[in-house]
This record gives C-alpha cells, structure tokens and sequence, in this order.
C-alpha cells in the first residue's frame, strides 16, 4: 500500500528536553538510515536551549523547526496550550503521516493531542509507565496517561510496561515492546566517546577516593525538602573523608540556592554546571554510587550496572528496583542517612549487580521501533 504522501511516509518527531533527544536520537538515525520508506521532520519546542543544543549537537540531529515556546517562568499549563496552537500550523504545514512524542512531558501531551484532534496517528515512544499516583510526579503522570488515551501506536520499554496498557484496555496489535532507546544511546557514548579534558581532570582529582555522582532538580522535590536531602548527604560527606561527590547542578534557581547552601564549606563536594551526554555518561560509569531522583538516570544505572538510591516517593520503574540496581529511598530525609551509611558500611552492592540483566532492553530499541512503525503504516 502506498502512503499519502508520494514515496516515504512523512516522521515527525517532537522533544523538548534533554531525555526526550536521548531517547529519540536513535529512532530518528534508524528513520534516516531508511530514506527509501521514511523522511523525517525533527522538530524542538525550544525551551531550555543552553542545555538543549548541545545535547541535539551532541547527537548530531538536523531540527527543522524551532517552535521557540521558551517563556521564563513557564508553567507546564502554559506550554501546553502554547504548543498545541503552534504544533497545529506545524501539523498542518508539514502533514505528517505520523507523530512520534516520547515519555511524560507537557510539550509531548500537546503533541499527542493535536495529532488527535487533526486526525494525524501519533506514536508514544516510552508508553505505559505509571507511579500509580496521578498527581505525582505532576504533571508528568496525568501527560503519560492521557497521552496512553491519544496514541494509535504504543512502543513499551517492558513487558510491564505493555501489560499496564493491555490492562488499561489497548489492543494487543497496538502495542510493541521495543526496550528502551536509552540503552542504545548509552552504549553509543561510551563507544562513541571519550571524556573531555575538564571531566578527565574532575575524575583523575576524585580518583583515589568513593565516587557518588548526584543529580536532583524534579519539582517534586523543591523546597525544604530538597534541602533537607541534600544536608544529609553534606553531613556524609564530613563523616566520610573518602568520599568525594560530583554534583552537576542544574541552572534553575531554586536548585543552585539549596545546592550551595547545604554543600558550603564540604571539602569534598564538588558542583559543577550540568555535563553534556557523553561527560555525564563517563562520570555514571565511575560512580561507586548514584543518588538522584531522574527518570533517566534509573535506566542509565542498571544498563551501567551501578548502584542507585533513587529520591523519589514512588517510581514509574519498578524494573529498576527489582532487577537489583535501584532503591527507592522515599520522603524522609532520615532515611536517606541511614541508607547512605548502611551502603558505606556494607559495601557489596556493587559486587552483587555484576551479573544482574538490564531489564530496558540490550540497545536495539531504535531499529525495533522503525521497523515496527513501517508495518504499522503499511
Ligand atoms: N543528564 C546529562 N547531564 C547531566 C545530568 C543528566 O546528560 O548533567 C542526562 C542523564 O543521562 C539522563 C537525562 O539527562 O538520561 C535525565 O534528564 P532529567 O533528569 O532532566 O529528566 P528525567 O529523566 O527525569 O525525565
């Protein structure tokens, strides 16, 4: 069958922040080394862009379009309907024959639904991930499960992640389990790359001692009690000489102020600005520990086959904590101390997760997704 517009059907795939580039990069080098059956429209929503190009540089993706949303102080409910007017001249230009969004972000919701209301099939790359509290993380659990409601095409990292959408009522025949394309994003910068003289010298300082790598800037977590996380680990840090942490903070405001507050004077706290990719990537791999409350870094652990407490009340990937790579560490302050001592004095974690298999796949998500993604079209 023959699609609708002449000899290739038409991708157009939207991302917005740094895990939507990571997850996406490798399904749209897949598309492009297809040029016979797809051609694809890469387009930005523009917010963040000093910590979004290098990441689409890093990546080497062509954008098309730059919808250029960035406001500052932007509400999720403001890029949304921002999005959905732009996306719609855009949709309308461009008449894609499919919409790729990944994940749980405002701009991928206003994505899915425009696709929706003009009656173009979107496709949702990272389907069927579920807290099981609906206003937390918010918004980012009611953006998956309304975009589950609008997708045609779901691609699940998992087969828990199928099953929750088999159990929400979509068809079987909709659904394909791909792994997760940050597996092979992972694989490729570690092969791809080498770190770069700022992170070689940063590792070569830490490298007598126990590397714990955090990252925390989930809105959820802001406020006192976020600070509070953080003292916890600045009094560790005194208790434990041997002990160095790399914190890449992140640039919003209320993450940099808690950030230099609870780390003022700790010798062995390093804060540094957000690494691109491949920096970030070598540094995980060194870690003797990671603490942070990303999604994407509950993949990158158990891929690295590194320890992760992860700051969280709850986790949309309880494949991280059951493959044996994560734990979930909760609201209290309290019990991040005790299991930031409990890990020092025991020390085995990281021999117990040599053998663990990576429950996000083995690093051919993107070609699984394009090769699904032609016969859904044909
Ligand atoms: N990351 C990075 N540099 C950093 C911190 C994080 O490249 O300094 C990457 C990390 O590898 C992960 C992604 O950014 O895959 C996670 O982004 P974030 O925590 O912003 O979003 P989430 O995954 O929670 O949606």
């Amino acid at each position: 069958m023959n699609n609708t517009n002449g000899n290739t059907y038409r991708i157009l795939t939207l991302f917005g922040t740094r895990p939507e580039v990571i997850k996406l990069a490798p399904i749209i080098h897949a598309l492009e080394k297809r040029p016979d059956v797809f051609a694809t429209i890469n387009v930005t929503s523009g917010q963040h862009k000093d910590i979004l190009y290098p990441f689409i540089q890093q990546f080497r993706l062509r954008v098309d379009e730059d919808l250029a949303l960035h406001q500052p102080h932007q509400k999720p409910i403001n890029v949304c309907s921002r999005a959905i007017s732009a996306l719609a001249d855009l949709y309308e230009r461009m008449k894609p024959d499919l919409v790729l969004v990944q994940g749980d972000t405002s701009t991928a919701l206003a994505g899915a639904l425009t696709g929706f209301y003009l009656k173009i099939p979107v496709g949702h790359v990272e389907a069927g991930l579920r807290s099981g509290d609906k206003d937390n993380p918010f918004p980012e659990e009611m953006n998956r499960r309304l975009i589950t409601r609008l997708a045609r095409y779901h691609f699940a990292a998992t087969g828990t992640n199928a099953a929750t959408l088999r159990s929400e009522g979509v068809a079987e025949e909709q659904i394909v389990i791909s792994g997760n394309p940050v597996v092979d994003s992972l694989q490729w910068a570690l092969k791809e790359s080498r770190p770069s003289d700022s992170t070689k010298t940063l590792l070569q300082n830490v490298s007598d001692k126990k590397l714990l790598v955090v990252t925390s800037h989930r809105r959820e977590s802001f406020g006192d009690l976020m600070l509070e996380r953080l003292r916890r680990i600045a009094d560790f840090l005194r208790r434990h000489e041997d002990v160095a942490m790399v914190f890449p903070v992140h640039p919003n405001p209320v993450v940099q102020e808690a950030a230099q507050q609870a780390f003022q004077g700790v010798t062995n706290a390093n804060l540094i600005a957000p690494l691109d990719y491949f920096d970030f990537i070598h540094l995980l791999s060194q870690a003797w520990l990671i603490v942070s409350d990303s999604g994407g870094v509950q993949e990158e652990a158990p891929t690295l086959k590194k320890p992760l407490l992860i700051l969280r009340e709850n986790t949309e990937r309880p494949e991280a904590v059951e493959s044996g790579a994560a734990r979930l560490v909760g609201p209290s302050p309290q019990k991040l101390a005790s299991m930031l001592e409990e890990l020092y004095s025991s020390g085995t974690w990281s021999e117990e997760l040599k053998s663990i298999s990576n429950p996000f796949g083995s690093g051919d998500a993107g070609k699984n997704i394009v090769t699904a993604i032609e016969s859904f079209l044909r």
